[in-house]
């Protein structure tokens, strides 16, 4: 059912596809501030608070997150909170002034937007989260539906979020392309049945391309045409 779409960096058009679901972090802006927030500041306050090495805060945290791995605690900023008893949504908001677009991001949005296709960001980000990266980076300005799955209960790895999306939404999978950084989300996706499916080479402008076998793949959103 999954059409395979060459990507190698080469344009690829998206024009056949009526409905353009796109994953947020990772897909449009930068993984490059989660990866900082997660994997750099949450160990560093958290060992300052308590008192113990960055060390020895890190290995900890980096041992609960993966614990929870493809689970919605995992994207839960309220589950950490208490998990580390730390203030995250106010760590979260003090250091949105890192939240960027990935390369050509915004550009992609615009040409998206004038095509007069209907797009849809569906994320596993936390509402609240979602909520901070609206404001900084003016995403409803191209984007006028915005799903959590959060608010669905169930995260995008499982056929239960897309089941359910796909009633909320009453898109049509043949003419619904999804795009979307996790390799686990793709897999998801591509099993539930979507008329394409694409993933992002390069969701942390800070990091190599990564392999993404056995998937149709760009390296960003940029090299997506929608014939505008
Ligand atoms: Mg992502």
């Amino acid at each position: 059912m999954t059409e395979k779409i060459s990507g190698l960096s080469d344009p690829v058009a998206v024009d056949r596809y009526e409905t353009i679901l796109l994953d947020m972090d990772g897909t449009l802006l930068d993984l490059a501030f989660d990866n900082y927030f997660w994997r750099e500041l949450v160990p560093r306050v958290y060992a300052r608070q308590q008192d113990i090495t960055h060390h020895a805060a890190r290995t900890h945290i980096y041992e609960l997150y993966a614990g929870r791995e493809g689970t919605l605690d995992w994207y839960c900023l309220d589950f950490w909170a208490r998990q580390l008893q730390l203030d995250l949504p106010a760590l979260k908001q003090a250091s949105s002034h890192r939240i960027r677009f990935l390369p050509g991001a915004r550009e992609f949005l615009q040409r998206a937007r004038l095509s007069g296709k209907r797009l849809v960001l569906v994320t596993n980000a936390h509402q609240l989260t979602l909520s901070i990266k609206k404001d900084v980076t003016g995403l409803h300005y191209w984007i006028k539906e915005f799903v959590s799955s959060h608010d669905i209960g169930a995260p995008k790895e499982q056929q239960d979020f897309w089941a359910a999306l796909h009633k909320q939404l009453q898109f049509d999978p043949d003419t619904t392309l999804f795009v979307d950084d996790s390799l686990p989300v793709i897999e998801a996706a591509t099993e539930y049945g979507l008329a394409g499916v694409i993933a992002i080479r390069r969701p942390d402008s800070r990091q190599p391309l990564r392999e993404v076998a056995g998937h149709a793949f760009v390296d960003g959103v940029e090299h997506l045409t929608t014939g505008h």
